[in-house]
């Protein structure tokens, strides 16, 4: 394990002797496990993701194309914003059509 990062890969097919103590322990490497542990970590508090696919699997797959507002406040609150405003589109909003006739844009912002 990286002594840096919480991440620790529990493939159970490749068993792997993992020692590490930490005061909260996260099963999971998705959004919701790496950003309770990004906030965790904020308030001074160990943790360690259990997860059972890879590294690299789990970076590389997509989990969101499209983030509502209160994803983008909280992101950048927590410091998790930079990448998102380097290469994040806004999303105008979308148009609902009824019997030829379009609705004002909603939008997703
Ligand atoms: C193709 C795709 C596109 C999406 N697009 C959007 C989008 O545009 N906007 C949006 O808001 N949402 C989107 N979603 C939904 C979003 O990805 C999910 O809501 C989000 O991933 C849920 O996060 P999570 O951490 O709760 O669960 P997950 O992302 O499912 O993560 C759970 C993790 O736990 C691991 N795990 C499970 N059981 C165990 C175990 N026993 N031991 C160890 N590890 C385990 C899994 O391998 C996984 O990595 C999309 C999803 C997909 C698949």
């Amino acid at each position: 394990m990286n002594s840096r990062s919480p991440f620790v890969h529990a493939n159970l097919e490749s068993v792997m002797a993992v020692t590490s103590r930490a005061q909260v322990g996260i099963v999971g490497a998705g959004p919701a496990g790496l950003l309770l542990s990004h906030l965790l970590a904020l308030r001074g508090i160990d943790s360690v993701v259990i997860e059972n696919r890879s590294r690299a699997y789990c970076e590389a797959r997509q989990r969101a194309g499209l983030l509502e507002a209160g994803t983008r406040r909280l992101l950048r609150a927590v410091g998790l914003g930079a990448r998102l405003d380097a290469e994040g589109l806004t999303h105008g909003g979308i148009y609902l059509q009824f019997e030829g006739e379009r609705t004002t844009s909603t939008s997703v912002i």
